[in-house]
């Protein structure tokens, strides 16, 4: 017997010492010489085999391992570092005169000068240091003075140098912009989309997120690119002028921001600026405008900076991003409280990057507003990130094709009449439980982020399941993990469900069970009840019991006296639990979720406890729900830190280490009491 577990032991050990080899083999490959031998998907199961096998035998795993390494799936955060100079920013101008300003400013001091014009890439910023002409570091701009350690990722950013030629000065610092492309953007979202991810706004905050991610592999993925615009060197081998050095960048095959221009004169630079202004569509990239450069180095060091900004340098920033596109219709979208509102579906059109082909219309007053009508020519607006608006009709396209805007008179989805509720401006279906898409928001709504945050349950997913008649209702979510496995649904069947999928599907239903109480309000989506006003309700009320009660005893006046809570959102509240359905339906959830209680107060407060065996009166739920609405931490491994144990039948093995411990230990007895307080 012990010889054969030693044999085993000797087996595990082996088998982890071969991992260990085997990932540190192609992590070498991929880390320092920037190729691979095998897929992404092939490394990721090595990693998954070592890390199970570590897990299931803690006490073979090595120092060594490369589970406990940085610029793989760490959950370190990255480190901060300090800049050698200061990364600046630009100094900003919007209009043809502050341009002048500049122009004229440097005409004063210098006889002959010549002003180098670039398109300022909306990405961030990042500097590249190299020492022996390897590139040793990577740092984001962060606050300037210091930033982030990019340099695991940025070795997988395409334009990035890893070792200069030979000719190079030894150390150099290069700064640039990251940034992703247009085209990769696109198909990043769209993927995103499809796998029901939240989707990046735009270009800018994808190659953000993309870069600072702690698994460089991630980065590898989401292909982004990098255009350095400064050297910060003292050698000659650079020239006098930035022209010089792009000259010198560019016959080493370095990736340099197209299209620039040397500018002798101001209608030079304003040339420059509509050319690209007309041109932008066309870039591969996004840009938030010009910037334009003394071109001498000698000169720049005359004028020198400021502490935010150099004073030889200027960017002209695009104005607010418009277009101009047809409305081709309007359509009627029920939202999960029921309102509906005008989607203007629109011929698709680019606005600085992002394909627009819809706008929100808000409701009936806008469309009056604007003097819309289907078929007109529109003018479009989208600042930042924000989603398009539509800010005037353009009469002089106008033909005799345009019709009228004609709101419904019933729900587009269930047919119900549409009424018009005392004071509220936009018409509502209030068909709230036989409403289609009512539901189906209202569904989506449940799984979103910011309530149970489900990954892998977006709007597409959640519509293919209520399609099939798979998820009506929040609690099928819960349930379907055992329809699944007692063959009461099959999933398989249907096209995009695999195995694979299916598991990572109840896996993050099951990670997402676990909820705060206010989110859990939150996410009812009951009218009016946001964010804010469920966090009011659950600290009021600090638990669902005491909550659900107000409804039950009719006691609604408890709610009348709580700051934030006004006369809308009592009737809205009522009005929901007043249907027994929706007040059943909570209750259900409860056993489902986990729900966390903040308490501050509480017989039992921040008491570790754990409960063991089977109960003759209560499920373990039910207990464990009891006391962590006195402030308990219930938890499931016995050691020194817990306060006492609850046992009831059938008890093994917790029961024996608590007797071990001498940790206090209470039964059955102890349980009816508490529910006697
Ligand atoms: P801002 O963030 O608006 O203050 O603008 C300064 C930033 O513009 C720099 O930190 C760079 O990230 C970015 N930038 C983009 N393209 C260029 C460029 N061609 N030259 C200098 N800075 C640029
Ligand atoms: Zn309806």
């Amino acid at each position: 017997m012990e010889d054969f577990k030693k044999n085993t032991k000797k087996k595990i050990e082996n088998k982890i010492k071969k991992l260990i080899f085997k990932i540190n083999y192609h992590d070498d490959l991929y880390y320092n010489y920037n190729t691979q031998e095998i897929s992404d998907y092939e490394y990721d199961i090595l990693r998954k085999e070592l890390e199970t096998i570590e897990k299931e035998h803690p006490s073979l795993k090595l120092h060594s391992s490369p589970s406990f390494k940085v610029g793989s799936k760490s959950t370190k955060e990255k480190k901060v570092l300090r800049h050698k100079t200061p990364m600046l920013s630009l100094n900003n101008a919007y209009k043809r005169e502050e341009v002048e300003a500049f122009y004229t400013k440097n005409k004063k001091l210098f006889n002959n000068f010549k002003i180098l014009a670039e398109t300022k890439v909306d990405g961030l910023s990042a500097s590249l240091i190299y020492k022996n002409r390897k590139l040793v570091k990577a740092l984001t701009r962060g606050d300037g003075i210091k930033g982030e350690d990019i340099t695991n990722n940025i070795i997988f950013v395409e334009g990035v140098v890893r070792e200069l030629p030979n000719k190079f000065p030894e150390e150099l610092e290069i700064r640039g912009e990251v940034f992703m492309p247009k085209q990769n953007f696109e198909a990043l979202n769209s993927i995103r989309k499809k796998n029901g991810e939240q989707t990046f706004s735009t270009a800018r905050n994808a190659a953000s997120g993309s870069i600072r991610q702690l698994d460089p592999l991630i980065t590898k993925k989401r292909k982004l690119m990098f255009y350095g615009y400064s050297i910060l060197s003292d050698s000659v081998f650079f020239g006098d002028t930035l022209s010089e050095t792009r000259k010198i960048l560019s016959k080493y095959s370095f990736i340099l921001n197209e299209p620039s221009k040397l500018c002798k004169n101001i209608s030079d630079m304003m040339d420059f600026y509509e050319y690209i202004f007309k041109n932008r569509e066309n870039l591969k990239y996004d840009i938030d405008g010009i910037v334009y450069k003394l071109d001498s180095y000698k000169q720049q060091n005359i004028l020198g900076t400021t502490s935010r900004f150099p004073k030889w340098a200027l960017a002209h920033k695009l104005p607010a991003e418009e277009a101009i596109t047809k409305l081709l219709d309007v359509k009627f979208q029920i939202g999960r409280t029921g309102s509906i509102t005008p989607v203007a579906l629109l011929k698709e059109v680019i606005i600085g990057g992002v394909k627009v082909s819809r706008a929100t219309l808000h409701n009936e007053d806008e469309v009056k507003r604007l003097d819309l009508k289907i078929g007109d020519t529109i003018k479009l607006q989208r600042a930042g990130d924000v989603i398009p608006k539509i800010m005037k009709v353009l009469p002089e396209y106008r033909d005799h094709f345009q019709r009228e805007i004609i709101f419904p008179e019933v729900c587009p989805s269930c047919n119900q009449k549409l009424i018009k509720l005392k004071k509220e401006v936009v018409k509502r279906c209030t068909n709230y439980n036989n409403c289609d898409e009512q539901r189906i928001f209202r569904l989506c709504h449940f799984v979103s982020r910011e309530a149970l945050n489900i990954e892998g349950l977006g709007e597409k997913q959640i519509r293919f399941f209520f399609r099939e008649k798979i998820i009506n209702n929040f609690e099928d979510i819960f349930t379907l993990k055992n329809r699944y496995k007692n063959n009461l649904v099959s999933l398989l069947k249907y096209d995009g469900w695999g195995e694979k999928s299916i598991l990572n599907l109840f896996e993050s239903i099951n990670k997402s069970s676990k909820v705060t109480f206010d989110k859990f309000i939150y996410s009812l989506g009951i009218r009016h009840i946001g964010k804010e006003v469920a966090g009011i309700l659950s600290s009021k009320f600090n638990n669902l019991d005491n909550f659900l009660r107000v409804f039950s005893n009719n006691n609604t006046e408890t709610l009348a006296n709580v700051e934030g809570i006004g006369q809308t959102i009592i009737n809205s509240l009522t009005y929901y639990f007043s249907e027994y359905k929706n007040y059943k339906l909570v209750k259900r959830l409860s056993f489902f979720l986990d729900i966390e209680y903040r308490s501050f107060s509480g017989k039992y407060l921040n008491k570790k406890i754990v409960i063991t065996g089977t109960f003759d009166n209560f499920s373990r739920k039910y207990i464990e729900d009891k006391l962590k609405v006195e402030g308990a931490k219930i938890t499931s491994t016995v050691s020194k830190k817990v306060d006492f144990i609850i046992v009831g039948r059938d008890s093994g093995s917790k029961l024996h280490k608590a007797k071990k411990l001498n940790i206090k230990i209470e039964d059955e007895d102890f349980v009816i009491k508490l529910m006697k307080n």
